[in-house]
């Protein structure tokens, strides 16, 4: 049986944070051998939004220091840049073509978007066809993502469905075997189990629960400016985290907490070794410690896995090299499926 195939992407935001490594990237690396393997850096998706030339090559460039430095290794998967492999926006183009307006305009992120702005982008109500595009140009049946994502993926296998219903003819045929004259109605709705030139791809959930923000308010993100780089230096790390919310209910060192509601036991879940994770949770709840002591324990788990992290992203830096031929091969490796694939779309399609 052919191993299954995953397909996820990240923005081109610069050098990760600890979020988004905890949250993605650090399963990436566990998949990355388990599946075949397609990590893209979406720099097609990062225009969609106001940016500045310049700076979009060099986050592109910082985020892929960042993967490689975190253990995304190029000899187990497929890392490539999006607007490497053109067949990305040519896929999305032909995926606008069998997809509803309205469909888009419901999307909640489009909602979120559309209602800070003015004059909304046709890229932003397109985004999540490009998304489609991006997972089914490889026909990819899993992709790893949160809970709070798995949403997100129902357009991608709406898409599928639809556009096998309408030019893959074994799926057609083995549609019609199954519905008879009812055939029509039943083409969008009772597909799931058939198998169709595109697949429909499944989330695959990621294990880590979303990160909060240093804030304790908010998921960790950039632009909230909430969040501690993965390639920070130690000094910078223990400035942010000293002053981090915590269980509001200690006041006092006497105080006891409840472990369960602070941002800083959930990070210590993600760094700390389970006997650490258990004393953390004993010692606070029994106001054994301070808050502070607490962090110095959690300061000393991140920089333990961070250190080695950091030092690979500037060994990387120093040779670009190391960048550049696992991009050049990734995007080969990439081209050759996605050119194999838009060939038999189009044929099937109808296009020369
Ligand atoms: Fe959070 Fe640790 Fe303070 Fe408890 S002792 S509230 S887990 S920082």
């Amino acid at each position: 049986m052919p191993q299954s195939r995953i397909f996820s992407g990240i923005q081109p935001s610069g050098e990760l944070h600890i979020g988004n490594y905890l949250g993605a990237v650090k399963n990436w690396v566990s998949l990355q051998r388990q599946y075949e393997s397609f990590f893209c850096v979406v720099d097609y998706h990062a225009i969609t939004g106001p940016y500045v030339p310049d700076d979009l090559r060099r986050r592109t460039r910082d985020m892929v220091v960042s993967l490689l430095a975190s253990g995304v290794d190029p000899s187990a998967c497929t890392l490539f840049i999006q607007s490497a492999v053109p067949e990305h926006t040519e896929l999305a183009w032909i995926f606008n073509t069998i997809t509803p307006i309205g469909e888009l305009e419901r999307q909640t992120q489009f909602k979120e978007k559309s209602a800070r702005q003015e004059s909304i982008l046709a890229g932003i109500l397109n985004y999540p066809v490009l998304q489609a595009a991006d997972i089914l140009l490889y026909k990819a049946n899993l992709v790893p993502v949160g809970e709070d994502q798995v949403q997100h993926l129902e357009l991608s296998r709406e898409i599928s469905r639809r556009w096998n219903a309408k030019f893959d003819p074994a799926y057609i045929a083995a549609l019609e075997a199954r519905s008879g004259a009812a055939a029509e109605s039943a083409k969008e709705s009772s597909a799931e189990d058939l198998v169709g030139f595109f697949p429909e791809p499944k989330a695959l959930l990621t294990p880590t629960r979303r990160i909060m923000g240093l804030d304790g308010q908010a998921k960790m993100s950039k632009s909230l400016g909430n969040t501690i780089g993965l390639l920070e230096e130690p000094k910078d790390i223990w400035e942010k985290l000293r002053p981090a919310v915590t269980d509001p209910a200690r006041v006092r060192k006497t105080d006891p907490g409840t472990p369960e509601i602070c941002n800083i036991y959930h990070l210590h879940k993600a760094f700390s070794d389970p006997a650490t994770v258990e004393h953390v949770a004993v010692q606070c709840r029994t106001a054994g410690w301070g808050c502070i002591d607490c962090k110095k324990v959690l300061f000393e788990s991140m920089d333990r896995e961070l250190t080695p992290i950091r030092n690979r992203a500037k060994e990387i830096r120093s040779d670009p090299s190391v960048i550049d031929e696992p991009l050049a091969r990734g995007a080969e490796h990439a081209r050759d499926i996605a050119g194999d694939t838009m060939r038999e779309t189009k044929h099937m399609m109808g296009l020369t």
